[in-house]
């Protein structure tokens, strides 16, 4: 016996029938879900590992396929992201940047060697005044950049927190000028009178 047609009115009450339980069993099924997932972490990591390592190629392909097909939408997504969250991420850089000060700052976020806490004009000193040969080996810019390696590399010794004034202060005192500074001033000595 041919199976008999629905009229579009029955297929819809039909379609309305089965969104109408769904939407009844949705958590249920949830729960249920979350229930097996939890009981059989290891199986469903391996079989995952399992297929992750028989389709390696493929994967790698599908992923590189999106990565240039999505290229454009990803930038517009993130420039987006950046407007839409803009607080936020300022926010969190200045937590990145004071968690950094208040560690070379000796547990205080502020200059050790005048005790100055505006943010604004504090920085993170290289002791030994060597931040250009590190900006160049690393090729960070500083800024955020900079203190987020810090914190990842464990915060390494060799720096200290310190305002503008004493930084360019100790770089007086250390002669770690600019080298167009530098020669100015070697100018200006010879000229100046006995
Ligand atoms: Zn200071």
């Amino acid at each position: 016996m041919a199976k008999k047609e629905l009229t579009p009115e029955q297929l819809e009450a039909r379609r309305a029938g089965c969104r109408k339980s769904y939407a009844k069993h949705k958590e249920e099924r949830r729960i249920s879900r979350a229930k097996y997932n939890a009981e059989h972490k290891p199986q469903i990591k391996a079989k995952s590992k399992r297929y992750h390592d028989s389709h390696v190629e493929t994967l790698k392909k599908k992923s590189n396929d999106y990565y240039y097909t999505h290229k454009d939408s990803a930038a517009k997504n993130n420039q987006k992201y950046r407007i839409d969250h803009q607080d936020r991420i300022l926010q969190h850089q200045l937590e990145v940047k004071i968690k950094v000060l208040t560690h070379y700052g000796n547990g205080k976020c502020a200059c050790i060697r005048c005790g100055f806490e505006d943010t604004r004009a504090l920085t993170i000193d290289h002791i030994d005044g060597n931040g250009n040969e590190h900006r160049r080996k690393t090729g960070m810019s500083g800024g955020l950049e900079f203190y987020r390696w810090l914190i990842k590399n464990n915060y390494p010794e060799g720096y200290q927190t310190l305002c503008m004034n004493d930084q360019f202060i100790k770089k007086a005192e250390n002669k770690e000028m600019a080298r167009g500074e530098q020669k100015l001033r070697e100018r200006l000595t010879k000229k100046s009178p006995p």
